[in-house]
Parts: structure tokens; sequence; C-alpha cells
């Protein structure tokens, strides 16, 4: 049987380059996402492609969903050996002014659906022999910000998830890791870097002066998923173009 690769959020963004990346790998890779006509739509493309792509329609923030989707992968698949948190929303309000409902709603999506996916799916992958889990942190949850209180504290919360679960699961081989990207170009970030001013700012304090790309995420999730990396599990890795370096 060939491996399974869960990733959460990947009809869009990020996400989707990491569902490229391990079904080119030769890896069954299934889809979890709110945006049912877009995940489909990419699955099918790729499924014409040769690749072997599939999708769950799932609402990462409530239990009972993330519970149901990992138990129908199962299921239908097998085993699942990866994990890939990928879905996330950002709101930007004064911190000041952040309403409790979107507090409530970008930790629900960020760092509880986290939570309850790798909660879900670890049964099932400790029965599969193993495996190895990765989250999307940011930068902004190495530094603070104006506006972006509630995204923030997620993505910290994040960081402490995955080194929580890295402690806990090595017992059952399940390696849990986390990137931090930068700006990297996908619709969640592509409200702001259409704004000339933002742009200066992020470019002016990253030494490398780009945005990253998503493959360039999804190359460092790919490796920090496989068993090249077989001894790394609970880190926190940047891919940034040297942004938290400075
Ligand atoms: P994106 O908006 O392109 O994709 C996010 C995906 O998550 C979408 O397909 C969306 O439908 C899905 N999603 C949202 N809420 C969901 C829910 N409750 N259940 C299931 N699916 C849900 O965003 P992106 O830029 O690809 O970001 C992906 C991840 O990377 C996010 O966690 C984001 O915080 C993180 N990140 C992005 C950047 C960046 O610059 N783009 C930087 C740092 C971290």
């Amino acid at each position: 049987m060939g491996k399974v690769a869960v990733v959460t959020g990947g009809a869009s963004g990020l996400g989707l380059s990491v569902v490229e990346r391990f079904a080119r790998e030769g890896y069954k890779v299934v889809i979890v996402d709110l945006a049912t006509g877009q995940g489909e739509a990419h699955a099918k493309r790729l499924s014409e492609e040769g690749r072997d792509v599939h999708f769950i329609s799932a609402d990462v923030s409530r239990q009972a969903n993330a519970k149901e989707a990992a138990e129908r992968i199962y299921q239908q698949f097998g085993g699942i050996h990866v994990l890939v948190n990928s879905a996330g929303i950002i709101r930007r309000k004064a911190n000041v002014d952040v309403p409790d409902e979107e507090l409530n709603a970008v930790l629900n999506v960020n760092l509880n659906g986290t939570v309850y996916m790798s909660q879900a799916v670890q049964p099932y992958m400790a029965k599969s022999g193993g495996g190895a889990i990765c989250n999307m942190a940011s930068m902004l949850a190495h530094y603070g910000s104006k506006n972006l209180l509630s995204y923030a504290a997620s993505k910290g919360g994040v960081v402490q998830v995955t080194k929580c679960l890295a402690v806990d699961w090595a017992e059952h081989h399940i390696r849990v890791n986390a990137v931090s990207p930068g700006y990297i170009e996908t619709p969640l970030s592509s409200g702001a870097t259409r704004d000339p001013a933002f742009n200066e700012r992020i470019l002016s304090r990253t030494p490398q002066r780009r945005y990253g790309k998503p493959e360039e995420v999804a190359a460092a999730i790919y490796f920090l998923c496989s068993d090249e990396a077989s001894f790394i599990t609970g880190v926190v890795l940047p891919i940034d173009g040297g942004l938290l370096a400075g």
C-alpha cells in the first residue's frame, strides 16, 4: 500500500502546493477543506494528470468533523502516514478592538483546528506504524504586530502545540514539527501584498528582498515529513528569506 498524506486547507495556497508536492512524490493525498468546489476541482485536475488525489469536505474547527474525516480516510485508504495542518484564516483589526467573535473564529480554525485534526489522526497514524505531522505556524508566532493579535496568538499556540505533541507522541513513532513561513504569495496574503507601503516595509525587513513561493514552503514540509528527517521532531523551521534572523 502507498503512503497516505492528509492536507487540511489543501484547496488553496500553501496547502495546495503541499498537495501537489506529495502527489508528485507518489503519495495518495487527501485534501480536507471547507472549500468544496475548489477542493474537488483540484483533486479532479490532479487525478487527470495521473496523481492519486481525493477530497473530503470538513470544517477543522469542529472536533466532530475532524474525527469523521480521519475515520473516513482510514477506512477508505487503510492508513494515515502524514498530516499537514494548513487550514487557516487571518483577520486584521486594531488590537484594542478585536471583537470576541473574531478572536474565537481565528483561534478556532488556526489553533483548535490543528489540535482537533492531530488528535483525530493520531490513533490511525499509530496503527499505520507511525508517521509525521507538520503544522503551519508563521513569523507572527515569533514577533508581535499591530492589527494581528488574533492571528499571532493562534500561531504562537501552534508552536506550543507542536512541541507538546512531539514530546508526547514520540513513543508512537509520530514526529511533529512546524514551519514558520515569512511572506509567501497566496490568496491569504494577496490583500496585504497589493499595498505598496506594506510591501516596502516587509521587503526591507527580508534579507532576500522578495516574497517566498508556495513551492518553497512545500519543499521544507516534504523534507520534515520524510524519512530524511527521522531524528527531527518538535522543531519550528522558519522559511522566510532570513526575516527572523535580522
Ligand atoms: P489560503 O487562504 O490560500 O488557504 C487556506 C485554506 O484553508 C483555504 O482553502 C480555506 O478554504 C481553508 N480553510 C479555512 N478555514 C477552514 C476550516 N475551518 N476548515 C477547513 N479548511 C479551512 O491561505 P495560505 O496562505 O495558503 O495559508 C495556509 C496556512 O499557512 C495558514 O495556516 C496560514 O496562516 C499559514 N501562513 C501563510 C503565510 C502566507 O504568507 N501566505 C505566511 C505564514 C503562515
